[in-house]
């Protein structure tokens, strides 16, 4: 695709940013170059770059805070735009609204101090608002469309409308019917709890995933969602696949279920060690691994 990238970043107000390097900002620290990286700074901006892009055919590719993608080595074409910008968080009595670009944590520490409870567990998920919806993200029994009351979504042709909880289908690190659409914000239903009690809750789940994952190193959390009745990291330890390297990508000594990025290494060498694990895996226990990361680019 030859497209001429300066003359589209003027046509709009917001930061685009022209070859970045996936590498510098993903959680992975892995990928190519992204042409375009747009930053959009309100509904309005979406509405024209998403419109444009429609009239121009050019391909959108969504980005929140990418701790859950893999960004291929030969970058990105199109049109990427990223969520950062939106970032206003609404919390009236036990009601919150939150844009998609504010960091899950950060809403999770607010709504602690606030004492407002039904997220909390969820404390600790990196990534954005925008992206712990996309996923139906979860932790330690909790999970995001627990306490979804709806979410406001952009259409290609630029058109907002608000989906209910009960227009999607949602599953575990799934939910279905929301190809091709922008999340813009999600509104929430919280419940007033002792203020002492979240605030542990918070602090023992903040100290279990600090003892239980390679967080010193970059990563893009779980690479295989939990197989029916066991845990991917279970079944990878059962297979005695941990420490097994391809190039700089590690199955991680501390929890099998991440893969880390032990300084250099390339979205090759991720995806090559995820299908030496999915087959080592399926050898020995008949247990073909569903990939919960996303793959973006070609690979
Ligand atoms: C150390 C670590 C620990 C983790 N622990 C957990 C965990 O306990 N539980 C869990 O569920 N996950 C976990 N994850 C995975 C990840 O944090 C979550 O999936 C998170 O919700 C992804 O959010 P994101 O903003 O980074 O999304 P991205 O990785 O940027 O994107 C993920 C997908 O969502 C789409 N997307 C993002 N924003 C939007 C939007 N506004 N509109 C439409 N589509 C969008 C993207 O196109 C992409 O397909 C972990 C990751 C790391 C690195």
């Amino acid at each position: 695709m030859n497209l001429d990238y300066s003359a589209i970043k003027e046509k709009f107000p917001f930061d685009c940013l022209l070859n970045v390097s996936a590498k510098k900002f993903t959680s992975y620290k892995i990928g190519g170059l992204i042409d375009f990286l747009a930053y959009p700074e309100s509904e309005d901006d979406f509405k024209n770059l998403i419109a444009y892009c429609h009239n121009e055919k050019l391909p959108i590719t969504i980005l929140g805070q990418t701790t859950n993608v893999l960004i291929s080595d030969k970058g990105l074409r199109g049109i990427v735009v990223s969520t950062d910008k939106l970032n206003k968080i609404e919390i009236f009595d036990n009601i919150a609204t939150v844009s998609a670009g504010v960091l899950w944590d950060d809403f999770i520490g607010l709504t602690v101090k606030k004492g407002l409870g039904g997220l909390e567990k969820t404390s600790g998920i990196p990534g954005s608002v925008g992206g712990a919806v996309f996923m139906n993200a979860g932790a330690f029994g909790q999970e995001v469309f627990d306490s979804l009351i709806s979410f406001k979504v952009m259409n290609v042709f630029g058109e907002v409308s608000v989906f209910k909880k009960s227009d999607v289908k949602y599953f575990y690190r799934k939910v279905e019917g929301l190809d091709k659409l922008i999340i813009l914000s999600a509104e929430f239903l919280l419940k007033k709890t002792d203020k002492e009690e979240l605030l542990n809750t918070r602090e023992d789940i903040l100290r279990q995933r600090d003892k239980k994952q390679p967080l010193d190193y970059p990563s893009a959390g779980s690479v295989f969602k939990r197989p029916k009745n066991d845990y991917a990291s279970r079944l990878i330890d059962s297979c005695g696949l941990k420490g097994l390297r391809i190039g700089d990508a590690e199955v991680s000594k501390k929890h099998a279920g991440f893969i880390i990025n032990k300084g250099n290494a390339t979205a090759k060498d991720v995806f090559e060690l995820i299908n030496k694990i999915r087959d080592e895996v399926e050898k020995k226990t008949q247990v073909r691994l569903e990939l919960e990361q996303i793959l973006m680019g070609e690979f």
